[in-house]
């Protein structure tokens, strides 16, 4: 693929954080040609998260377990999972001390970052926060059409289309490599591509620069190589070998239960119910050793692989008719 450069945040110089030398020069080449700018970074707030610097707390939401986003306007901690909000604390309520740091990058940032930079052109930022304050898909429209400069997260990436996009840049490409599920790294190069997609349909020279601080992960590589066949086969050569689908069948079964003991010991009975039925070994059963927390519920999951598998789990319907907690996902 022409165009591609990935920037090795590591040896960059510039004073700016997350913005290279070679980001800023391109920015200004773009400005001065008249062509937009997308800057692509997939997190709202403005930074990702808050921890003591003293006892390494990190500030997680009570009911999801996950990291809190800081936000600039209004000005708190937010989940971006259940929406769950809380005031940003003056000191850590585990040592009481003062020490606490806003670390990673996100949106909102990015955005007052850009505006010191380049106080004199039209910068928009196109996400679930900022379109709050919008009142219709055309006055959104409209705000796109005319930035010299977009911040947009995952929502840029399907429905636009915009003319003259000189630049593509994604700020920090390993951000969406951190999430536990054996899609990630696929999600991860569809997002990107679909962005790459967006320059491809119109913008003829648009050029794309993919900044990150492991320039030597796969991904990232075949990424710039465009090599999507050897991507792909890499993949399914690993769903293989590990046995995911389309190579096998594959549902999850999850359950959920505001007790997490109660979570547990239903999982396990159900689990139990499956290793007898099991006798012949023809399928792989597995239970989460932890439970996930979302929206105050505990879920454990048991994942299970093989042939056929609609057939083998009506051995637990009646389970499931009677239990509004229990659900099965096919892959
Ligand atoms: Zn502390
Ligand atoms: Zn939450």
């Amino acid at each position: 693929m022409k165009n591609i450069y990935t920037i090795n945040l590591n040896l960059d110089k510039s004073k700016i954080a997350y913005f290279s030398t070679t980001l800023l020069k391109k920015i200004e080449e773009n400005i001065d040609l008249k062509k937009k700018i997308i800057l692509y970074l997939n997190r709202r707030g403005e930074y990702s998260s808050l921890i003591c610097c003293d006892c390494q707390k990190v500030y997680k939401c009570p009911k999801c377990d996950i990291s809190l986003s800081v936000h600039k306007y209004p000005r708190n901690l937010s989940c971006h999972h259940c929406w769950f909000e809380e005031s940003v604390p003056l000191r850590c309520d585990n040592c009481h001390c003062v020490n606490l740091k806003k670390v990673g990058i996100g949106t909102e940032q990015l955005e007052t970052s850009l505006r010191k930079i380049y106080p004199h052109n039209s910068i928009f930022r196109f996400d679930l926060d900022s379109m709050k304050n919008i009142s219709s898909k055309k006055e959104a429209l409209e705000n796109l059409n005319n930035a010299e400069i977009i911040i947009g997260t995952k929502m840029i990436t399907t429905g636009f289309d915009f003319d003259d996009v000189g630049l593509i840049w994604v700020i920090l490409l390993e951000q969406e490599l951190q999430i536990p599920d054996y899609k990630t790294e696929e999600n991860l190069y569809s997002n990107i591509k679909q962005l790459i997609w967006r320059g491809w349909r119109k913008w003829t020279d648009t050029d794309i620069i993919l900044q990150t601080f492991i320039p030597e992960n796969p991904l990232i590589q075949t990424l710039t190589s465009s090599n999507y066949k050897e991507f792909f086969k890499q993949i399914m050569d690993e769903r293989k070998i590990f046995s995911y689908p389309p190579f096998v069948e594959m549902a999850t079964i999850e359950y959920r239960d505001k007790n997490k003991d109660k979570a547990f010991d239903f999982t396990s009975q159900i689990k139990l119910k499956l290793d007898i039925l099991n006798t012949e070994k023809l399928y792989d059963i597995e239970m989460s050793a932890k439970s996930m927390k979302r929206n105050n519920d505990y879920i454990y999951k048991i994942f299970v692989k093989g042939n056929n598998i609609r057939e083998f789990l009506e051995n637990i319907k009646k389970e499931i008719f009677r239990n509004w907690n229990l659900v099965i996902n096919f892959e």
